[in-house]
């Protein structure tokens, strides 16, 4: 894609995590960029001005080229093209950033690392994330994103990575911490300045049963190559058709006849998890009594209502499959 900017981008490539760290000190406004597939699309801008769109004159690229003065052959379009950010820290070559690495107990994933790459890793990635990370967009932009992209532009890996207790390292000048996926989500600031998520770590714990469902604008559901729209690219009609979408996942851990543990978690415009709900089924035997699905139902019902969100499009997609997910843990 042609990019062209009023501005000069200046583009800093450091080697490794300390350099980065050292130009960030120097450039403390430079934002950080790794597949590029988000950024690119968040910075973009209706630009006006008078462009050429014809072959011509733009070199046979077909890009669409800001002409200085306007000459009477200039078609007067109003375009859309990617304005990006003046100072662009590359995540490319730093190669810490693409370790993966596997213990007995959890599979840690660097930020830089593709999300085709992490499918591709195959069944030692918990059924829930992998899930959701096929149902990101196509190939091809599975295999330019990465995972660390995926989080901080408040991705689809969100749910998956909530539900399954992960933990996310994030570093900066002074040194790292380690913190859960879902207090990380739950900020909305959540990385501060010349701040970087470096490593995810997700524990290796076997999940017996797994829903996943992608709910996309409008409330309807396509699992596969759907995008989720920011809420300003959205025509208005009402409160509800105004409703992003989201990604819910349902997972649950048994011993013999017994459900011993059952995360559930809604990432859309807000992060949900209800404790209280998870608890109410904890304990409880297999197959689960059928009044148990309405019941839990119930649980969240209370819990929406208190948060007043989503609308109520949304909310019945949310109800609906929570209700089914239980549903398929009864006889
Ligand atoms: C056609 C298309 C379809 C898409 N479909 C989906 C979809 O179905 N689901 C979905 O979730 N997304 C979708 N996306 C959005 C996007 O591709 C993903 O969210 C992607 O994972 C972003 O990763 P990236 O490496 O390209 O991030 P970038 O675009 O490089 O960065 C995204 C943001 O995160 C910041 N950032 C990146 N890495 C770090 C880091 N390590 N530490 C701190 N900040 C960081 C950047 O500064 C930027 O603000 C789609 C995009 C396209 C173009």
């Amino acid at each position: 894609m042609a990019v062209h900017n009023q501005i000069h981008n200046q583009i800093l490539r450091p080697g490794n995590l300390s350099e980065l760290f050292s130009l960030w000190n120097r450039f403390p406004n430079a934002v950080p960029l790794a597949g590029g597939t988000e950024l690119i699309r968040s910075f973009r801008s209706r630009v006006k001005g008078n462009y050429s769109n014809s072959p011509q004159e733009d070199g046979g690229t077909g890009a669409c080229m800001q002409s200085g003065s306007a000459p009477d052959s200039a078609c007067r379009v109003y375009r859309e093209q990617p304005v990006l950010p003046e100072e662009i820290l590359s995540l490319e070559k730093i190669e810490e950033l693409r370790n993966i690495t596997r213990t007995e107990r959890y599979l840690e994933i660097g930020a830089m690392v593709l999300l085709g790459e992490i499918i591709a890793l195959g069944k030692i990635v918990p059924n829930a994330f992998s899930l959701t990370l096929q149902g990101i967009a196509g190939p091809l932009v599975r295999n330019m994103a990465t995972i660390g992209g995926n989080i901080c532009s408040g991705g689809d890996t969100i749910a998956s990575l909530c539900a399954l207790d992960a933990v996310l390292e994030i570093r900066n000048s002074g040194g790292s911490r380690w913190i859960p996926a879902l207090r990380f989500c739950s900020m909305p600031e959540n990385l501060k300045k010349c701040e970087l998520l470096t490593r995810i770590r997700i524990p290796l714990e076997e999940w017996s049963y797994t829903v996943y469902r992608k709910f996309s604008t409008f409330g309807s559901e396509s699992p596969e190559h759907s995008f989720t729209a920011p809420a300003s690219d959205l025509p208005v009609k009402d409160a509800d058709s105004r409703d992003n979408g989201g990604v819910l996942i349902l997972i649950v851990q048994n011993q013999k006849n017994m459900l011993t543990s059952i995360n559930v978690v809604f990432a859309g415009d807000l992060l949900l998890r209800d404790k209280d709900s998870e608890s109410f089924l904890e304990g409880k035997a297999l197959p689960l009594d059928r009044r148990d699905a309405g019941h839990y139902r119930k649980f969240w019902e209370a819990y929406l209502d208190n948060l007043k969100y989503p609308g109520l499009l949304l909310r019945d997609k949310i109800l609906n499959a929570i209700e089914m997910g239980i549903a398929g843990l009864s006889d």
